[in-house]
């Protein structure tokens, strides 16, 4: 089968056959597909789109790209997954929080992607963590601690890995099939029995309407269902960075804090959000109420923060860092954006914010691109506060003023002070499953 006879036939609005996917998905992996090759037919995904078969298609055979984990004798396996967005450094607390609530995690994470953080860059910011185990490894972390967060190898998805970099650099994210097939080949393959959909909306968000996101959550579920796999969705909001943090080292300093029973409000009421959803999954209690009371005990009580910690140690990560998150690389300029006038701040557009802590180096251009842990930004007021002309909105973290008049440049295009209230938008949008 050649190439061009598939790309073409999906510029062509065609509908895609199993074996023309496998074709696809197996070539590039071999090289008999070329970078533009690839990326030719993801445009033309991207555009022309991909049905609930060709969908499931293209999730089966990036799932069995590689080895996949098979943890029956695990019980019921729950993981969560984010779509992506800015400052959604949830995974960090809710995946040692869940395991402290009898709950096993699975979870294999991603790196950032656009204008998103990706966990993985985040926990690789604490000296010494891996987060490519080998499956013995994967697995005996997983028996001793109920949980270990890894990534896609060269034997784990691969096909993600290596298409995920792809379409990072060819404008072909925000696609449903894509986005779809990218996530559950991943869960999938890892061995999770149910997963939580965390299907960010907002402009900071891939999607950016409720109606795509909800288009999201759906496909996510219908595809999940067709692989056996029942999940829940919630909807929640990426107008404004999720916590104060957006960057790598700063955003793992925050997730420390709560994980030790502080932090900021969201950021923790998303996590016992979320965990609660997993929880009720793992069916280890009967009522959403139950199962959030649990979560929030987990936390308070330190629970959750032991587990983190001995995480740490068992990825080969040094736990003095997180036990003293002063010790993590933090860059040491400091630059801040202060409010043009007064009034009620806002947030014109969160994928700038994005943007703008990459182009100080906290995100990738380029796949090859070496991502500066030490970089960001910190947010020191949210949507709906009012502030004054001249207060400090956002402090710049950079390194040696790297990338810093861009930066400054898209955060003046991202925030405003209205004349008016600014209606604050809700957390959790919708629940879904
Ligand atoms: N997260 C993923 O793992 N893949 C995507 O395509 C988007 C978000």
């Amino acid at each position: 089968m050649l190439p061009t006879e598939i790309i073409i036939r999906k510029r062509d609005g065609g509908k895609l056959t199993a074996d023309e996917i496998a074709a696809f998905v197996r070539g590039y992996l071999r090289d008999e597909w070329t970078d533009y090759q690839a990326a030719a037919l993801l445009m033309a995904v991207f555009c022309r789109g991909m049905d609930f078969e060709e969908t499931a298609a293209l999730t089966r055979e990036m799932m069995h790209s590689g080895e996949t984990y098979d943890l029956a004798d695990f019980g019921r396996t729950v993981d969560k997954h984010s779509t992506g967005g800015v400052g959604d450094k949830v995974s960090l607390i809710l995946a040692p929080l869940a395991a402290a609530c009898g709950v096993v995690v699975p979870m294999v994470s991603g790196r950032g992607l656009g204008h998103t953080g990706g966990t993985l860059d985040k926990l690789e910011s604490i000296p010494g963590f891996r987060v490519r185990l080998e499956t013995p490894e994967f697995l005996r972390v997983l028996r001793k601690l109920g949980v270990a967060m890894i990534g896609q190898s060269d034997n784990f998805v691969p096909a993600d890995r290596r298409l995920y970099a792809l379409r990072d650099v060819t404008g072909t994210v925000e696609s449903i099939p894509l986005i779809c097939a990218s996530i559950l080949s991943k869960k999938v393959a890892s061995g999770a029995h149910a997963l939580v959909m965390d299907v960010k909306t907002g402009t900071g968000a891939f999607m950016a309407t409720l109606d795509k996101s909800r288009a999201l959550a759906k496909g996510l579920r219908g595809v999940a269902d067709a692989l056996g796999r029942p999940v829940r969705a919630l909807l929640t909001d990426m107008n404004q960075p999720l916590g104060r943090m957006v960057g790598n080292s700063i955003e793992v300093a925050e997730s420390v804090d709560c994980l030790r029973g502080g932090g900021p409000h969201d950021l923790r009421e998303l996590t016992i959000e979320q965990a609660a959803e997993m929880i009720l999954l793992a069916g280890a209690e009967p009522t959403a109420d139950a199962a959030r009371d649990r979560a929030t005990r987990a936390l308070d009580s330190g629970a959750a923060w032991d587990k983190f910690r001995a995480m740490v140690a068992e990825q080969g990560g040094d736990v003095s860092v997180v036990d003293n998150p002063s010790r993590l690389d933090v860059a040491p300029g400091r630059k801040d954006f202060v409010a043009p006038a007064s009034g009620w701040m806002e947030v014109r557009d969160c994928r700038a914010i994005g943007v703008a802590a990459g182009v100080l180096g906290a995100g990738r251009l380029r796949t090859t691109d070496a991502v500066d842990p030490g970089v960001g930004l910190e947010m020191l007021a949210r949507v709906g506060d009012r502030v004054e002309a001249g207060q400090p909105l956002v402090r710049v973290v950079h390194r040696d003023g790297r990338g810093l008049e861009e930066c400054l440049a898209r955060l003046a295009g991202a925030l405003g002070v209205s004349a008016e209230p600014v209606a604050v938008p809700p957390l959790i949008h919708e629940r879904m499953g």
